[in-house]
């Protein structure tokens, strides 16, 4: 048995799409893609004329270090929210198979679930959000295919500690590909479990640069996994995922001069996180504060709907999630710069509760 045994049996047959990038070997003249011989104007370095690598070889080095892993262990897409449409496509059949998610969390697994027509097992985390192992378990059904663990939870908050998810791994036993999402494990004072993925075939982890490497508008997100499953995604992914400038950006961002900066950004935003955190826990118009191990905080106000309108007049924009299960009548606030968290609170401080 192995971890393709879950796949669709049609997507493990595919003759994927071989392009012209792929199939060169060296050569200095390219007259194989029908590409422009010219560079566009005002491109004097990227060299956009060409098509990219599908996985930029630099990039994907660089990646599989800074993660710990080998360069098979890992594919680099548009963000991780192709990641996610990539996994559902590859291991759910339409109309048979169903994810498992616990909310509330991410929105894409449902959504990505819902375009493949595939259906989506839900259970609730606790009243405290945190997750109920034996009940995860007690719902895997033979048509689930994927398991999806955000972690720390996207928007409540909460890690997930690394035991239960070995616990989960090691119960599930091959029934089913268990998914971390870790978009913000870089602000967790918890570390990945990426390294567990030599241990465990049926783990499979995503990773962002959208967050702590404040690369949002590059979308470069990662799967990191079984290369068996690394390659499967592959297949079905679009050609030329990953654009030139979008590779300059991240190797600027992971260069060492980078992951300094970033490094000093995260202990700036964690000072921040607990300043912002002691300072809204003290205001009458706050009724909770729910602990967080990321860049944001969910907030339950005794009027949740009138804060966010009283923001939004001073021009300040927060996330309504009064909509997910369970958090109440909550807001979404993200962690900014000092002067913007400063902005936000003093707007708070005059609300009425
Ligand atoms: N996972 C989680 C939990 C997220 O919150 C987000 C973005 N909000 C993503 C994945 C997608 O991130 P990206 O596509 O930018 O990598």
């Amino acid at each position: 048995m192995s971890v393709l045994d879950l796949a669709r049996p049609e997507i493990r047959a595919l003759q994927p799409y071989s392009s012209a990038r792929m199939e060169a070997g060296g050569g200095q003249i390219f007259l194989n893609a029908n590409e422009s011989a010219w560079a566009p104007a005002g491109d004097d370095e990227l060299g956009c004329n060409r098509y990219p690598e599908p996985q930029p070889a630099a990039l994907v080095s660089t990646l599989a270090a800074l993660y710990g892993l080998r360069h098979e262990q890992l594919l680099v897409g548009r963000g991780s929210d192709e990641a996610i449409d990539l996994l559902v496509r590859a291991f759910c059949r339409a109309g048979e198979d169903a994810i498992l998610i616990q909310p509330p969390t991410f929105g894409m697994y449902s959504v990505c679930a819902h375009v493949q027509n595939a259906a989506v097992i839900e259970v609730p985390l606790a009243d405290d959000f945190t997750l109920d192992v034996d009940e995860l378990l007690a719902a895997v059904t033979p048509a689930v295919k994927l398991i999806f663990v955000c972690t720390p939870n996207n928007p409540s908050g909460q890690y997930v500690p690394r035991e239960n998810i070995e616990r989960v791994l090691q119960a599930l036993d091959g029934r089913a590909l268990l998914v971390v999402d870790e978009a913000y494990v870089e602000f967790a004072y918890e570390r990945s479990v990426a390294d567990l993925i030599d241990r465990y075939e049926y783990l499979a982890v995503l990773r962002t640069l959208s967050k702590a490497w404040a690369l949002a508008g590059a979308r470069i997100g990662c799967v990191l996994g079984n290369p068996a499953v690394i390659a499967l995604l592959r297949r079905i992914m679009a050609p030329y995922p990953v654009p030139l400038p979008c590779v300059a950006a991240a190797m600027a961002a992971l260069s060492e001069a980078g992951q300094m900066q970033a490094r000093e950004r995260l202990a700036v935003l964690r000072n921040e996180h607990e300043r912002v955190r002691g300072a809204l826990a003290t205001l009458a118009c706050v009724q909770a504060v729910l602990p967080s191990q990321a860049n944001f905080l969910a907030v339950r106000f005794h009027d949740a709907g009138a804060i966010y309108q009283h923001l939004l007049a001073a021009g300040i924009v927060v996330r309504d999630i009064r909509r997910y299960p369970k958090l109440g009548d909550a807001l979404r606030i993200t962690i900014g710069t000092p002067a913007e968290n400063d902005a936000m609170l003093a707007v708070l401080q005059e609300s009425t509760p």
